[in-house]
């Protein structure tokens, strides 16, 4: 069914010019954006958001988010902006944030996974940005990843799952953010995250003091419940490996794989702790930031390495701290001990 020669060009004004094309012409394209590689197609054709659904192997109630790169574009696409929104549009974008806004007639349904609502986001990643100005059509862009598998950070991670599913592949740098976008919806007077970002809780209340983080950031949600963001239902960036986050000091981490863990299970930790262990050690960063930026590539590096099980050290809960906690915690099917 699928049966493309994927090619992969490093971003140039010819190659970004190619990409533009082919999505204005209801293909679909790997390209770079400062959050997570994304895979791009015609917003406003039913027919290119079903490719990229076919591509990931994508549940298609799962909405697309649509790219722009100006806000004064939104009208075209929704019907009400939110005063907090366009606030959070003046302080955030572009950048890492999505915004849920009423859609009208313009976003099909097959973009928005059947929802009335649609997330809009305006990327900042001058490929990215280049590539949508190009196509001359806003461009729907979920990350291209195959469903479930860790989102792609480099180009390499999108050729590996999409090779012979799309036509081309946009080669930027590693993203720059290294997770996906903040997700927020409006409420009557406040702001609610569906899901956490690099713009973190703490930035948003520079708009309104009434941020609310939904439930389902960092709790279960059964397959059977309505929730508000569909995405959060899914099990998501699941290495092959089996992850499991140790919630805790370094000194009790260490106590604990010292008593627990099977020669062969591997540490991933923060750069700098000292594991005093004679398991195998993969680092993720040192803070939070750095953390979002790598997490995705270690997931991946794991199953690279063959990894069976790997004990995570638990990130920090705040700021983009969040963000991470909310992907490892899928990565470990919500597995925590706390020690
Ligand atoms: P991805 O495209 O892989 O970054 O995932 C996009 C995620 O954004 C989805 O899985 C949803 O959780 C969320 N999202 C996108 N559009 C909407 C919407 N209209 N309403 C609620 N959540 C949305
Ligand atoms: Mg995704």
């Amino acid at each position: 069914m699928f049966n493309y020669h994927t090619k992969v060009l490093k971003a140039s004004k010819e190659s970004v010019k190619l990409a533009g094309e082919l999505i204005r012409n209801g293909e679909i394209v790997g390209i770079p954006t400062e959050t997570v590689y994304g895979l791009g197609g015609n917003a406003l054709d039913p027919a290119s958001s079903k490719k990229i659904y076919e591509a990931k192997g994508r549940p298609s109630d799962n909405p697309l988010i649509v790219h722009i790169t100006d806000f004064s574009q939104v009208d075209e696409l929704v019907s009400e902006v939110p005063d907090l929104a366009k606030k959070c549009a003046e302080i955030f974008c572009p950048g890492p944030l999505t915004m849920i806004m009423p859609k009208n007639d313009k976003i099909p349904y097959e973009t928005s996974g059947g929802l009335d609502t649609v997330g809009i986001r305006i990327p900042s990643d001058k490929t990215a940005r280049a590539i949508i100005q190009a196509a001359g059509v806003p461009v729907a862009a979920p990350s291209a990843n195959l469903s479930g598998s860790p989102s792609p950070t480099e180009a390499i991670h999108v050729y590996n799952d999409m090779n012979g599913r799309i036509p081309l592949i946009i080669d930027g740098e590693h993203s720059a953010v290294g997770v996906e976008s903040t997700v927020i919806s409006f409420e009557k007077n406040g702001i609610r995250i569906l899901r956490p970002g690099f713009i973190s809780p703490e930035d948003l209340t520079e708009v309104t003091q009434n941020v609310i983080v939904d439930d389902g950031v960092i709790h279960m949600i059964d397959n059977n419940t309505k929730v508000s963001s569909p995405g959060m239902k899914y099990r998501h960036y699941s290495p092959k490996a089996d992850v499991i986050i140790i919630d805790g000091s370094l000194e009790n981490y260490n106590k604990f794989i010292c008593e627990k863990a099977d020669v062969d299970d591997w540490c991933m930790v923060f750069d700098g702790d000292v594991i005093s262990v004679p398991n195998k050690v993969i680092y993720y960063g040192k803070n939070s930031t750095d953390q979002a930026v790598n997490l995705f590539s270690v997931l991946r590096q794991l199953d690279e390495l063959g990894v069976k099980r790997a004990y995570a050290r638990c990130p920090e809960k705040t700021g983009v701290g969040l963000a991470v906690y909310n992907r490892l915690l899928r990565a470990a099917a919500f597995q925590v001990i706390k020690v």
